[in-house]
């Protein structure tokens, strides 16, 4: 294979302060970022100083004919403090923002690292940067400190990014840390700060299995508004544990967290009131929290599931079925008592989890679900028939199908069911998904809060492919 060598140079360094210095780090992030952190330190000070002042350190003036005065030795005198430095990409000059502040070179982020092959995501409210290499790293900045997080380890860079006009700039040191830079040099001679990065060529990226999985994930993250960055690792791990899997199933999976342990990453419910609301063995809801009820056929429910109910009864009883209710709310105290009642009847806690719910983790204290008699009856009755066949025309799903549970988590319940609007019952129940599923895929497919350029993804996916 061919290797691709991709440098950047970044002109002038400032004569007074830039030592002689040329170094090459072996092809690991830990080495770039090593290399990134020895650079960083000797200009701390200045650059952190300095940052405060931007809006004074750039738009300074264009230096024309660079190149030719960069070539030699004299060069170095003639290029002033401050002035704009021009950035090449494997020799040509790139309109790519830079700027010096006391001799430490900033360039804009996000056109550099998709230079090299990264693909960039931006969390407007956490102002955090994350980006997924083609190599398979993920790299988390958070602009205006100093550390980068690339594949879980920490790097202190000295420097911090900066944002000006929506436009993060970054120390060159942390680019090269982020890119996992094959060498960083930057020499007075010179005149130059050098990145190297080598990198196959495209289509030909496929010569280890690791390889094939990233190009897969990086062709498909322009397509999928549900792709999280933050999960980048993640979906390795899953596909390569579930080869057998498409990667669209692996994002959707590992989003919706079935490689958690019930119970054992629990986040405090946040839209309680949403119809859409998610609650599962991982998401539970405030202890205070109650909806607002409405009794309906001598039960308590959400006014609209209720109207649902009344509805979808008259139907089934024309089609000859005739529909109970076992249960419909249920707040966190009953849930209490019904959990406790079953351990204390001497059922494992593994029993008793598979078909109940802990407090605060029911469905039916949504107001939206119900359970249909007979609970716990044979799969094959004819009202559980029924219902599958027909609850989504009136917004129920049956919320704890077979074939599901490593999703939903409990033992399979054809006689509990969950009201949605209507558009979103019928989705579910076309394309078979439960609410967690329908979640990650129609209704909060952005949860994560992350956007990407899409534009600049999708041609990083053709470049790949
Ligand atoms: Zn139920």
């Amino acid at each position: 294979m061919v290797a691709v060598t991709v440098i950047l140079l970044v002109m002038p360094i400032r004569g007074a302060q830039a030592e002689t210095e040329t170094r090459t780090a072996a092809a690991t992030g830990a080495a770039a970022g090593a290399a990134g952190e020895r650079d960083a330190a000797g200009e701390r000070a200045e650059a952190v100083g300095a940052t405060g002042d931007l809006g004074d350190l750039i738009g300074l003036g264009d230096l024309s004919g660079l190149g030719d005065q960069g070539e030699s030795a004299g060069a170095v005198g003639a290029v002033r403090a401050g002035n704009r430095p021009a950035v090449f990409l494997n020799g040509d000059r790139e309109d790519i923002d830079a700027f010096f502040v006391d001799g430490f070179c900033y360039v804009a982020a996000r056109p550099a690292l998709e230079y090299f092959g990264t693909i960039v995501f931006w969390h407007g409210a956490a102002q955090t940067i994350a980006l997924n290499s083609r190599e398979g790293a993920l790299g988390i900045h958070r602009v205006g400190e100093d550390v980068i997080v690339i594949n879980g380890e920490t790097k202190r860079l000295g420097a911090p990014s900066v944002m000006k006009d929506e436009t993060t700039y970054m120390p060159i040191t942390m680019l090269a840390a982020l890119i996992n830079a094959d060498s960083f040099s930057r020499s007075e001679g010179e005149n130059v700060i050098r990145i190297d990065k080598r990198f196959a060529p495209i289509g030909n990226l496929v010569s280890t299995e690791d390889q094939v999985l990233i190009k897969e994930v990086m062709a498909q993250v322009a397509e999928l508004k549900n792709y999280n960055p933050l999960n980048f690792l993640a979906y390795l791990a899953y596909r390569e544990a579930n080869p057998e899997l498409d990667i669209d199933q692996v994002i959707l999976y590992v989003n919706i967290g079935v490689t958690k342990p019930p119970y054992s990453d629990i986040e405090i419910i946040d839209n309680p009131d949403d119809p859409f609301v998610v609650v599962d063995k991982n998401r539970q809801f405030a202890k205070d929290f109650a909806p607002e009820l409405t009794v309906i056929d001598g039960f308590r429910w959400r006014r609209e599931a209720g109207e649902a109910w009344v509805e979808m009864k008259a139907a089934a009883r024309a089609d000859g079925i005739s529909l109970t209710l076992g249960n419909t709310y249920r707040g966190i105290a009953d849930q209490r008592v019904n959990y406790n009642r079953k351990i204390q009847e001497g059922r494992s806690v593994e029993n008793v989890d598979a078909t109940n719910s802990r407090p605060g983790h029911s469905e039916h204290h949504t107001g939206y679900a119900a359970d249909i008699r007979p609970i716990a009856g044979r799969s094959d009755n004819p009202i559980y028939l029924w219902l599958a066949a027909n609850s989504y025309k009136y917004g129920f799903i049956v919320s704890f199908q077979a074939g599901k549970e490593f999703i939903h988590r409990y033992a399979p319940e054809p006689w509990h069911i969950r009201w949605f609007p209507l558009e979103a019952a019928a989705v579910m129940y076309e394309e078979n998904l439960t609410i967690q599923e329908f979640e990650n895929l129609y209704a909060n497919p952005g949860r994560h809060g992350f956007k990407t350029n899409q534009e600049t993804a999708r041609l990083i996916a053709d470049r790949i492919k």
